[in-house]
C-alpha cells in the first residue's frame, strides 16, 4: 500500500522546530524581538519599505480597508472567484462588494468588467491574485489611476509571485500576506501587511495593537483598535520558513511541471495558462474540466480511490449570507458561473513526489475514462 496522498502538507523540519523551542524558552511569547525580525525579513524579501505582522490574513485584508477609511457608503470593486475573505474584509467596515467578474485563462479580475462597474461611491479594487498568479497589474494600474480608486492587494495566495519582475506587495496601496498551513509558507495562523506608505502603516500598526500608538503607554488608545497581533513562536516560525521559501517555490514549480506535462494531452481538461511576462508563485494546482463532464462525479470517483481533490473557489457571490444582501440575489457572473462548476484543485504540496503526481492523474484519467464509458454506453441504449 503506498501513503495515502494529502490536499496539500506544511514543509517543516529542524531548523523551523527549533526556532519554535527556542521562543517557548525565553519566555517571551507575544510582541517582541521575533515580530521585528520578520516584518524587516519579509520586507527586504518583498522589496517594500513596511511590513507588519499580524494574527492572520484576514486580520490583514481588514486592518487595510479600515486604515485606508473605507466604510458605509462606499463601494468596492471585488471578485467573486475568491476566498470569502477578501469579501469579508469589505463588509466588516461596512462597505459595499461590487463583484466583478474574471479573465476565463488566467481567473483574475477582468478589467473590462471593473470599468463597467465603477460608480460614484466606489473609492478602490479589491485584486485577488488567484492561486498564485498576479492580476492584470498594468490594466487595473491604469484604471485606479484614471478614476481615482485605491488599490487593496490581496496577496494572500501569491507570496512571491512577480509581475514584470517585480514582486507583488510592492504593487498597489497596501498588500496582504497570509500564512495558514496550506499556503506557500506557514506559520501556524498568521498575516502580513506589506505598504510603502509610512501613514498607512503607522494606522495598521496602531489598530493591530488596540489603537495604541507607535511611542504610546500601555494603556492609552488614541483609537479603537484590535488585537490582531502575531505572537512570537509564529514571528519565528515566519523567520525560519521565509529562509527557504524561495527553495519551497522551487520545488512547488516542479511539481506543477510534473502537472502540465502528464495533464497537457488530454481534451477533457484545461491546465493553468500562464503568461511569460508573470511568475507564478504556485499556491494550488487547479485544472478546468470539459463542460460535459460532471465535477462531482469526478471528485466522487476519485475520492473512492483515495485521491482528495477540492472544488476551488466556490463563488462567494453564490454563499446564503451574500444573496442575501440588496440586490445579490439575481446576479450573474457569466465567466465565474460557468468555471466555478468546472475547476477542480489536485493535490498540491511543497514536497510533493513524482510517483505521486502520477498516481494522481492516472486516478484521474481512470475516473474520467470511466465516466465517458458510462455516459456513451447510456447514449447508445
Ligand atoms: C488564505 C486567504 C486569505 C486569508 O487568510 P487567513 O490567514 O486564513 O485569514 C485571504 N484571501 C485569500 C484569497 C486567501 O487565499
Amino acid at each position: 500500500m503506498e501513503d495515502k496522498i494529502p490536499m496539500s502538507s506544511v514543509d517543516i523540519d529542524a531548523r523551523d522546530i527549533r526556532a519554535v523551542t527556542g521562543v517557548i524558552r525565553s519566555g517571551n511569547l507575544s510582541f517582541g524581538k521575533k515580530n521585528a525580525e520578520f516584518e524587516s525579513a519579509m520586507a527586504d524579501y518583498l522589496g517594500v519599505k513596511y511590513a507588519v505582522a499580524v494574527s492572520s490574513g484576514t486580520a490583514a485584508l481588514h486592518l487595510i480597508v479600515k486604515s485606508l477609511g473605507i466604510g458605509k457608503g462606499m463601494s468596492v470593486l471585488v471578485p467573486s472567484f475568491t476566498f470569502v475573505a477578501s469579501v469579508n474584509a469589505l463588509l466588516y467596515e461596512g462597505a459595499t462588494p461590487i463583484f466583478v467578474d474574471i479573465d476565463p485563462r488566467t481567473m483574475t479580475l477582468d478589467p473590462v468588467d471593473c470599468l463597467r462597474k465603477i460608480t460614484p461611491q466606489t473609492k478602490a479594487i479589491m485584486v485577488v491574485d488567484t492561486f498564485g498568479q498576479p492580476a492584470h497589474w498594468d490594466e487595473i494600474y491604469s484604471l485606479a489611476k484614471k478614476q481615482g480608486l485605491k488599490i487593496i492587494d490581496d496577496s494572500c495566495e501569491a507570496l512571491g509571485a512577480q509581475y514584470h519582475g517585480k514582486k507583488l506587495g510592492q504593487l498597489g496601496d497596501a498588500a496582504a500576506f497570509a500564512f495558514y498551513p496550506n499556503k506557500q509558507m506557514t506559520t501556524g495562523e498568521g498575516g502580513m501587511v506589506t505598504t510603502n506608505n509610512a501613514e498607512l502603516a503607522a494606522l495598521v500598526r496602531s489598530y493591530r495593537n488596540q489603537g495604541r500608538d507607535a511611542m504610546g503607554q500601555w494603556l492609552v488608545h488614541p483609537r479603537m483598535g484590535y488585537n490582531y497581533r502575531m505572537d512570537e513562536m509564529s514571528a519565528a516560525l515566519g523567520v525560519s520558513q521565509l529562509h527557504k521559501l524561495d527553495e519551497m517555490l522551487a520545488k512547488r514549480e516542479r511539481v506543477a511541471q510534473m502537472y502540465h506535462e502528464k495533464l497537457g494531452k488530454y481534451d477533457w481538461l484545461e491546465t493553468p495558462s500562464i503568461p511569460s511576462h508573470i511568475k507564478m508563485s504556485w499556491f494550488v494546482y487547479v485544472i478546468t474540466l470539459a463542460e460535459d463532464l460532471s465535477r462531482e462525479a469526478v471528485m466522487e470517483g476519485l475520492q473512492k480511490i483515495g485521491i482528495p481533490s477540492r472544488a476551488y473557489f466556490s463563488p462567494v457571490h453564490q454563499q446564503a449570507y451574500i444573496r442575501s444582501l440588496p440586490g445579490m440575489a439575481n446576479l450573474k457572473l457569466p465567466v465565474t458561473d460557468s468555471l466555478a462548476k468546472r475547476t477542480l484543485a489536485l493535490p498540491f504540496h511543497t514536497g510533493m513526489k513524482k510517483t505521486q503526481v502520477h498516481q494522481v492523474v492516472s486516478a484521474l484519467v481512470r475516473v474520467v475514462e470511466k465516466l465517458r464509458n458510462e455516459s456513451r454506453r447510456k447514449r447508445a441504449a
